[in-house]
C-alpha cells in the first residue's frame, strides 16, 4: 500500500509499505484525512527526541478513517463506522498508566510517530485507541480532535468556572482551539496574545473578546489593563516560546492558573524571579499529551455543537500534494489554521452508510 513516509531527517516521500498484521484486539482503518502541525514539521527535519520517534516514520497522528475489519475481540465498532483514532497505545501496567496518567505511560509507542499513522492508506490500531465521530462532523474536521484533546486536558486541570477571565497565548491551532472551550466553558473575557495580526482577528472572529499584538503593546500590561488590573483567572501558553511561557506567568492574577502546553524546544531556557510564582500564589499545570478521558470529554462538547472545528481549517491538499502542504506549514503565510491532506481513495462520505 502507499504511505507518506519521511524516511529520515529531511526526507519525505510517498512509498510502497507493507500491511501490518491485524491481532484479535485490533481494527484497520482505512485513513481518509490527516491533519499536519508543528511536530509532524519536527519529525521531517529531525528535531524530536530519539525517545519519541523511529525512523522510518508513517506521519499522521492526527487522523480520521473509515474501519474496514474488526478484531474478534472488538465489539464496540463496526466495519463502516466513522472513526478517529487515539495514537498514544498505552501498556495499561506501568505505574503511571495504573495512576490514571495514561499520558505518561513508561513504554512509549504512538501511532505516526513509532507505529504507522494516518499517512498509510490502512492503518492497525488497538480497537480500545478507536472513537466514533459524530454524524454532522466530517473526516477533515474531525482530525482536530487530537490536538483538543491536549488543550481541553489543560483546561480541565484548572478549576476554570463560567465568569472567569482568560488569556491565550499564541494563537495558533491550539489557540484557536482554546478560545473555543473557554467559551464553552462561560469565561467573561478571553484575551488572545499573538504578533500577528490576522491570526489575531481569525482568533476574534472565533470567540476571543480581545487581541493584544505582543510586537506593538506590552502584552502583560494590556491584559492587566482589560482585567482592572487584576491579571487573568487562567492564562493558556500554546505559543511555544520561552518568551510566551514569561508573558502567561505574568497574565495571571494573584491565585490564578497558568496552563503550559506549547513546546519551546531543547535547551530553551527561562528565565524569571525565584520568587515569582509563589509570592503570587499561582498554579501552573504542565500539559503532556492526553488520555483517553479528554478525547471522550472533547467528543462531547463536539457532539453538542459546543465547538466547531470545520471553521479552523484553513487549507486542504491531496496527499500526493505533500511537499504544497508541508511549504504552507513551514512558510506561514497569510492565515493558517489547520491543513489537511486527504487520501484520493478515501473520499468523505465514502461507506459511511
Ligand atoms: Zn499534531
Ligand atoms: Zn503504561
Amino acid at each position: 500500500m502507499r504511505a507518506l513516509v519521511i524516511s529520515q531527517p529531511n526526507a519525505i516521500g510517498m512509498r510502497q509499505i507493507e500491511p501490518q498484521p491485524m491481532g484479535s484486539d485490533d481494527v484497520i482503518v482505512r485513513s481518509s484525512a490527516i491533519g499536519i502541525c508543528g511536530t509532524d514539521l519536527e519529525i521531517l527535519n529531525g528535531l524530536i527526541s530519539p525517545k519519541y520517534v523511529r525512523y522510518p516514520v508513517v506521519i499522521g497522528h492526527e487522523w480520521s478513517g473509515v474501519v474496514v475489519d474488526t478484531g474478534d475481540n472488538v465489539k464496540h465498532i463496526r466495519p463502516g463506522d466513522r472513526v478517529i483514532v487515539e495514537g498514544l497505545v498505552v501498556c495499561g501496567r506501568c505505574e503511571s498508566c495504573r495512576n490514571g496518567a495514561t499520558n505518561l505511560c513508561e513504554h512509549y509507542d504512538q501511532l505516526g510517530f513509532t507505529r504507522y499513522g494516518g499517512g498509510a492508506e490502512y492503518v492497525v490500531a488497538p480497537g480500545r485507541n478507536v472513537h466514533l465521530i459524530p454524524d454532522h462532523v466530517s473526516h477533515e474536521a474531525a482530525v482536530l480532535v487530537e490536538p483538543s484533546a491536549t488543550v481541553l486536558r489543560g483546561i480541565l486541570r484548572t478549576p476554570m468556572q463560567p465568569g472567569w477571565t482568560a488569556a491565550v497565548v499564541g494563537p495558533g491551532t491550539l489557540g484557536m482551539l482554546a478560545i473555543q472551550f473557554l467559551k464553552a466553558f462561560g469565561a467573561s473575557q478571553i484575551l488572545l496574545v499573538g504578533v500577528n495580526d490576522e491570526q489575531l482577528e481569525f482568533g476574534l472572529r472565533l470567540g476571543a473578546t480581545s487581541a493584544v499584538n505582543s510586537t506593538k503593546y506590552d502584552a502583560v500590561q494590556r491584559v492587566r489593563e482589560l482585567t482592572d488590573g487584576r491579571g487573568v483567572d487562567v492564562a493558556i501558553e500554546t505559543s511555544g516560546s520561552a518568551d510566551a511561557v514569561k508573558t502567561c506567568l505574568e497574565a495571571c492574577r494573584y491565585g490564578g492558573h497558568a496552563v503550559l502546553k506549547g513546546v519551546a524546544g531543547e535547551g530553551k531556557q527561562l528565565t524569571l524571579p525565584s520568587d515569582f510564582i509563589m509570592l503570587r500564589d499561582i498554579t501552573v499545570h504542565g500539559i503532556f499529551s492526553y488520555t483517553t478521558q479528554s478525547w471522550a470529554a472533547v467528543l462531547k462538547l463536539l457532539a453538542a455543537g459546543l465547538i466547531q472545528f470545520e471553521p479552523l481549517i484553513t487549507h486542504r491538499y491531496p496527499i500526493d500534494d505533500f511537499a504544497l502542504a508541508f511549504h504552507h506549514l513551514t512558510y506561514k503565510q497569510g492565515v493558517i489554521v489547520k491543513i489537511v491532506m486527504t487520501h484520493g481513495s478515501a473520499k468523505e462520505g465514502e461507506a459511511t452508510t
